[in-house]
């Protein structure tokens, strides 16, 4: 994995507004916010994508989203917010080291979603969810 901005954040090459930061996580704005208080949550581990993570490095992120959430709607008022994890570059990952935006909704500002459902038949559903529980167990 190459050297992201992150990286430089975390050995504090380059400034950020941190807002937390315990053994395992660093949380700090986003300097191109969607929203008021649009934060990011990084794990100290080097990993680009999320499946790439250690579960010790999951379970850290994990205790400390639902807490920096009520912090982030606290501080800004709002009442709505979205946890954002892109991964590769075609689902608009830009920052290749893992990283949850915490979105809060204010109006019209916050995270904007195109959503276009299919219909799930019955003989994918079988195939697909036998496919998925048997990588799993793999
Ligand atoms: P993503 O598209 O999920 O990879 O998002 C990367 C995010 O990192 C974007 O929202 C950027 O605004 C944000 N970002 C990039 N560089 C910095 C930086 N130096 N400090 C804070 N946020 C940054």
């Amino acid at each position: 994995m190459s050297e992201t901005i992150f990286d430089k954040i975390l050995s504090g090459e380059i400034p950020c507004h941190r807002v937390y930061e315990d053994e395992h996580v660093l949380a700090f704005l986003d300097i191109f916010p969607l929203s008021r208080g649009h934060l990011l949550v990084i794990p100290k581990e080097r990993r680009a994508q999320l499946h790439e993570l250690s579960d010790d490095a999951a379970a850290a992120i994990g205790r400390a989203l639902p807490r920096l959430c009520r912090a982030v709607l606290a501080a800004t008022g709002a009442s709505a917010y979205n946890i954002l994890q892109n991964n590769g570059s075609e689902a608009h990952q830009a920052v290749f080291h893992v990283h949850f935006h915490i979105i809060p909704r204010q109006g019209e500002a916050g995270l904007v979603i195109g959503w276009k459902p299919g219909q799930l038949a019955n003989d994918e559903a079988e195939k697909l969810k036998s496919a998925i529980a048997g990588a799993l167990e793999g």
